[in-house]
């Protein structure tokens, strides 16, 4: 009786389940070989479609992290290490309300910022990063956020990622901070394939043109984050389905994007 039931379940799954989960394995696939960073490159004139779609449905991207200063971002980045920014966006108004400064973090303490940030995955860790950054900052820079890569990266926990967020957001400047949605959507696309994140960030940084650098990073999250999503991407709703290399795409038309 059991042999049977699981018979019959195997030969539904084989009509329904099955037939459906087909795509998925076959995107799996194709990830699997995108993510080696072999795939089919953009031509610039591919590239430069693109980011004018980008710019226009979406003119002033912005990032989702709650901050009010150069300093609360850096720790918000901090924070949003293996989290998500739903997650910090709960924890750090209390924080900030009470210390938006080095000076007045480093005198809130560890304790108490351990404390207001307990929501927060690995917060033990991060409460003392935070609290020894500020310490820092203090001590090294005059209570100012430092405004290059290799001073943001000297700071506790704060590494490439982090620093290259605060030098894009902060100060402007056209760096690529590479998250695990701009690593997928470089490889996927064929925008800037690469096998690890540097690769990437390196390669997004050479081919996307100089105009669309300050915005590129949000819209390549945002895109990641909302559409080309890891598990069954929205490629229906896609406004660069066109011009997408991934053999596992399910769409090939993109929606109409304002001109
Ligand atoms: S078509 Fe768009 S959503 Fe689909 S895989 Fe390509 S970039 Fe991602």
């Amino acid at each position: 009786m059991a042999k049977k039931s699981v018979k019959k379940a195997l030969q539904k799954a084989a009509k329904g389940k099955a037939a459906r989960l087909k795509p998925v394995a076959k995107q799996i696939k194709a990830d699997a070989k995108a993510f080696e960073g072999v795939g089919k490159r953009w031509k610039p004139a591919q590239i430069e479609e693109a980011f004018r779609r980008f710019q226009a449905q979406e003119p002033e991207p912005k990032g989702e992290l709650k901050h009010s200063n150069p300093f609360t971002l850096l720790v918000a980045v901090v924070l949003s290490a293996q989290a998500t920014d739903a997650g910090v966006n709960k924890a750090t108004p209390a924080l900030f309300a009470l210390a938006d400064t080095p000076d007045k973090m480093a005198a809130l303490g560890e304790d108490r910022i351990r404390d207001l940030i307990k929501t927060i995955g690995l917060f033990r860790m991060k409460a003392k990063n935070v609290y020894l950054l500020s310490k820092k900052l203090i001590e090294e820079f005059g209570g100012e956020v430092p405004q290059t890569r290799d001073e943001l990266v000297s700071l506790p926990g704060a590494g490439r990622k982090t620093a290259n967020v605060v030098l894009n957001m902060a100060f402007g400047q056209p760096t690529m901070a590479v998250d695990t949605h701009i690593f997928r959507i470089g490889n996927r696309t064929g925008l800037a394939p690469g096998k690890d994140v540097l690769a990437v960030e390196l390669e997004l940084e050479k081919v996307i043109p100089a105009k669309y650098m300050q915005h590129a990073h949000h819209w390549l999250i945002l895109h990641g984050r909302y559409i080309c999503i890891a598990r069954k991407p929205h490629c229906d709703r896609c406004i660069i389905a066109d011009l997408c290399q991934w053999p596992g795409k399910t769409a090939t038309t993109p929606p109409p994007v304002a001109a």
